[in-house]
């Protein structure tokens, strides 16, 4: 095959990046990378068309290995502490060398692309990959730039992905062999040591969620957004594993995108993004037909198995749970064409409580939407071990603390006024347990939860009655159609009901231990919004 035929380099890795001698493929096509892939033995093609790899040692992020340069851009503003984890200019710098010194001589993947889908935020991506399955991976997750565009692209930011490159700790100050830093002053990200792809784009959204808010008057989001047809947008915030991607795909409503988005000034709310990266752990047509149907020529598998045929099982975890697929945004049916939407109607939480506590749905107060925003509650189910059943509840301020470096009053603070701004409803969904923990219940039907979702966006809520929640105060829609009424109240659907109320206690408990450091910065509407029990 004959390679790098369309597009002509205008820049040099050398006087760029430091890279020597390197043999560069600038710009190829995803046609060219999933074949390299397959000839190099990275990959295999699956019976879908889609390449499938292996990340390597690493099947997902490695968040105590992420760090921020601290510098005179960051100092003063990155809320500095175990998820931001300074890192020193000149250690750097001299990371930096070692990595370049190791891409030198090697064949390359460089990729120009660039991330915001509005165009008063555009930011410019210049890619730098050792393996071509990572840089097919940036094709389909960052947004494409055409032909024209690339004659004068110049990189806002960079990344440098080295995954077989390994760091010395003791020299290179690392905590272990892989890492992800971020220098704001050089514009790098640095990611090496490890091959998991998200580090990629979950570093740009990093990146972002520092520059907006604090150069751009922009909210960054961890969310996933859609727009009805009548143009009403809903978002869609929560913790990995919630939701995010497969509710927001929903045929009856365009997609903006599923993970990472901006609500500016001017009203809207953007997709950083071009791609989705859905799990496929037990991944069915029948329950999720986008996400499924998307898997094709071009989308890559991660680290999930696959047979001689080219049968990929969905149910097999002996990789990992984390299995995955990226594709570009329109192998989805249904997308919002500039991935671009207007001021949000309804903003929904999604959280997987595994306490079998939270009802599935109810409405929040303004000030109970500040509380929960600002807790960020999910619950991780332990380990898949006979005998280890207890759920451990998770706290992550914004839904998602492990991007977010400044202090997560400083999102909150903004959201809080843009929903005001723009009269939202907030409603809190529980995709995770019902008729007990886990365990015992079982985790809400997805076509319920679809269901709820889709009465809030039409309206249908508006008229009906609502009880409150005894401890967490949340109002809990008495009915709601096609939705089966006794799914709606929690204690309900719980045999012991004195089970239900110890349960509920102990993690209204851990909400407010967890919210103890945040109380400082809360005002009284906020703190209302907290559970209340004895
Ligand atoms: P990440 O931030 O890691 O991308 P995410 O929020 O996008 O996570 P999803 O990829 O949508 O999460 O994962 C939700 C998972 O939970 C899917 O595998 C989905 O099939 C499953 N699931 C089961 N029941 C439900 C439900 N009631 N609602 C939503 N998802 C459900
Ligand atoms: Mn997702």
């Amino acid at each position: 095959m004959e390679l790098n035929s369309q597009f002509t380099k205008t820049f040099s890795l050398e006087k760029e990046f430091g890279i020597k001698n390197a043999k560069m493929h600038y710009q190829l096509s995803p046609e060219e990378l999933h074949e390299i892939s397959i000839n190099k033995g990275q990959g295999v093609e699956a019976n879908s068309g889609a390449l499938a790899i292996n990340t390597g040692k690493f099947t997902g992020r490695a968040p105590k290995d992420r760090f921020i340069v601290k510098d005179e851009i960051t100092k003063d503003d990155v809320w500095w502490g175990k998820v931001n984890m300074p890192f020193d200019p000149d250690k750097f710098d001299n990371l930096y060398n070692k990595v370049i010194d190791y891409l030198s001589g090697k064949e390359l993947f460089v990729r120009d692309s660039y991330v915001c889908a509005d165009k008063n935020y555009r930011t410019n991506i210049r890619v730098v990959n050792e393996h071509p399955w990572s840089n097919l991976f940036c094709y389909n997750m960052f947004l494409r730039p055409d032909n024209s565009e690339l004659a004068n692209f110049t990189p806002d930011w960079k990344i440098v992905n080295a995954p077989d490159f390994q760091a010395d700790p003791e020299i290179d100050g690392t905590r272990s062999k892989n890492f992800a830093i971020l220098n704001f002053t050089k514009k790098i990200a640095l990611i090496g040591g490890t091959g998991y792809t998200g580090e990629m784009k979950k570093g740009i959204f990093s990146a972002l969620n520092f520059i907006l808010p604090t150069q751009k008057n922009t909210l960054p989001m961890h969310c996933s957004a859609n727009v009805g047809e009548d143009g009403d947008t809903a978002i869609f915030f929560g913790l990995s594993g919630t939701g995010k991607t497969t509710l927001s795909a929903d045929p009856s409503r365009k997609l903006i995108g599923d993970d990472e988005h901006g609500w500016t000034k001017e009203n809207t709310v953007f997709n950083f993004e071009g791609g989705c990266y859905a799990k496929v752990i037990d991944l069915t047509e029948e329950k999720e037909p986008d996400i499924y149907r998307a898997i094709k020529k071009g989308a890559i598998l991660e680290n999930v198995i696959i047979d001689d045929k080219g049968n990929v099982d969905f149910e097999d975890d002996s990789i990992t749970q984390n299995t995955r697929v990226s594709y570009p945004i329109h192998h989805i049916d249904n997308v919002q064409p500039n991935l671009v939407g207007e001021n949000p109607k309804n903003i929904f939480f999604l959280t997987a409580d595994a306490f079998g506590v939270l009802p599935p749905i109810s409405k929040l107060t303004p000030g109970q939407a500040a509380y929960h925003f600002i807790s960020g509650y999910t619950a991780k189910v332990a380990g898949t071990e006979a005998g280890i059943n207890e759920p451990v509840p998770s706290f992550s301020a914004c839904f998602g603390a492990p991007f977010m470096p400044l202090h997560p009053t400083r999102y909150a603070e903004m959201l809080s006024d843009k929903m005001r701004e723009a009269g939202v409803n907030v409603w809190l969904i529980n995709t995770g347990w019902t008729g007990g923990p886990y365990g015992t219940g079982n985790r809400m039907k997805l076509k319920y939860t679809r269901a709820m979702i889709n009465e809030a966006l039409l309206g249908n809520l508006k008229n009906v009655d609502f009880e409150q929640h005894e401890i967490f105060g949340l109002h809990m829609p008495k009915e709601c159609p096609n939705v089966p009424l006794e799914v709606l109240n929690p204690k309900k659907t719980w045999k012991d009901k004195d089970a239900y109320d110890a349960k509920a206690k102990h993690l209204a408990k851990s909400f407010k231990d967890n919210f103890e450091k945040f109380e400082a910065y809360a005002n009284d509407e906020i703190m209302a919004g907290a559970p209340k029990f004895e």
